[in-house]
């Protein structure tokens, strides 16, 4: 993100939320921008949405006349944000909304509470895009055929490429909306379509499922799952095994030439024993031990890709995937370094991640302690899984 390239004026974004409607459609008795998401006020997921982009510098909130005791309740307390008392109408709403904006806005969003799922991404696209134009908007097509039903019941198909669905928030420039607006009925479906009727430009951003408007009782259950957070859980891993005699190392799978094996009950591969431990460890699923004990002899020369594979099926089953792993092997010999794209590919393979979410790193211990003194190898591992 570019900063300090223009004087803050021209970034100053002003928005408002029309959060005045009482919801019809909608059963439970209470307005639909006061039942709660994820525990949180539906009209509240908007207002954060707005405050937490640098570019808006002042939000009004339009309410229920009725009602704007408890829409303050919930209002964060921060010097940009204003409540107001909406009108009998959408539109009347938005007038009360603009007019209680400070001269100093020349651009505004205008978004509907009704729609908490609004991204940061959604807010820059359109002010990008409002630069270039009297209005913008994000809009979606339409992937469902689409038919006209006529009036004697029978149906037609219609193009249904030169239509779209259009959310908000809108983004206008003040002055074509006002003048817009000036000319337009109390009870328009949006404000966009005060400037389609007045001619000004608009351009067509990209909509985005989780804008979607809380509409039907169940649409609530469907918009609190698209705005879940997803499940992160991290998991470390350490394993350490001594040298004995022997010809060759196996770290992450990869066979490498030294003069000396590393001792242990399957293969030795420390480093994917240490992966092995940081997946079981995010999944709080207890250690490599637990799951292959030393004891059972099925498990004496097994290649570790069993292992890891084990842990990353358990991770799956409990719905989690792998975002990235980062490995480190200490040891002062064999040297590392020339092998280190050799573990990541077979490290990828083994757990099935793109190699750019695959590190491998190593390091000495400036031969001090058992490792300084070319008794082992350890390697530690770290992991991200992601719900
Ligand atoms: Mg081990």
């Amino acid at each position: 993100m570019p900063v300090n390239v223009a004087p803050s004026s021209t970034n100053a974004f002003a928005a408002v939320i029309v959060a005045a409607g009482n919801g019809s459609r909608m059963g439970g008795g209470q307005a639909k921008q006061f039942r709660l998401i994820g525990g949180v006020p539906v009209v509240r997921w908007s207002i954060n949405a707005l405050l937490g982009h640098k570019d808006i510098k002042e939000l009004v909130v339009v309410g229920p006349a009725g009602n704007l005791s408890e829409l303050q309740a919930l209002s964060p307390i921060d010097d940009r944000l204003k409540v107001v008392a909406g009108g009998p109408t959408r539109t009347m709403s938005v007038r009360n909304g603009l007019q209680a904006l400070s001269k100093n806005a020349a651009k505004v969003l205008i978004h509907d509470a009704a729609r908490p799922g609004l991204s940061i991404e959604v807010i820059d696209e359109l002010l990008l895009a409002i630069a270039h134009a009297d209005a913008a908007a994000p809009a979606l097509p339409l992937d469902d055929a689409v038919k006209e039903i006529g009036a004697a019941g029978g149906l037609r198909t219609v193009d249904r490429g030169r239509l779209v669905r259009v959310q908000t928030p809108q983004a206008f420039k003040i002055k074509s909306l006002t003048a817009a607006l000036a000319g337009a009925g109390d009870d328009l479906v949006d404000d966009l379509a005060a400037i389609e009727a007045s001619g000004g430009k608009v351009i067509l951003t990209r909509g985005r499922n989780e804008l979607m408007k809380l509409t039907r009782e169940e649409d609530m259950p469907m918009v609190a799952r698209m705005l879940a957070p997803q499940e992160m859980r991290v998991g470390s891993g350490f394993d350490v095994h001594a040298f004995e005699t022997g010809d060759h190392v196996t770290l992450c799978g990869v066979v490498i030439p030294h003069s000396h094996g590393l001792k242990g009950h399957s293969d030795a591969d420390v480093a994917w024993h240490a992966l092995t431990d940081a997946i079981l460890g995010a999944l709080a699923l207890g250690d490599i031990g637990d799951h292959f004990p030393p004891s059972d002899p099925q498990w004496k020369g097994a290649a570790s890709v069993h292992f890891l594979k084990h842990a990353v099926e358990a991770a799956r089953n409990r719905g989690f995937a792998i975002a990235n792993c980062d490995l480190t092997i200490l040891c002062e010999l064999p040297k590392i370094k020339p092998h280190r794209e050799a573990l990541r590919t077979s490290t990828s393979a083994a757990l099935g991640l793109d190699i750019d979410r695959v590190s491998v790193k190593a390091t000495t211990t400036e031969r001090l302690g058992f490792l300084g003194r070319a008794e082992g190898i350890a390697a530690e591992a770290v992991v991200l899984l992601k719900g």
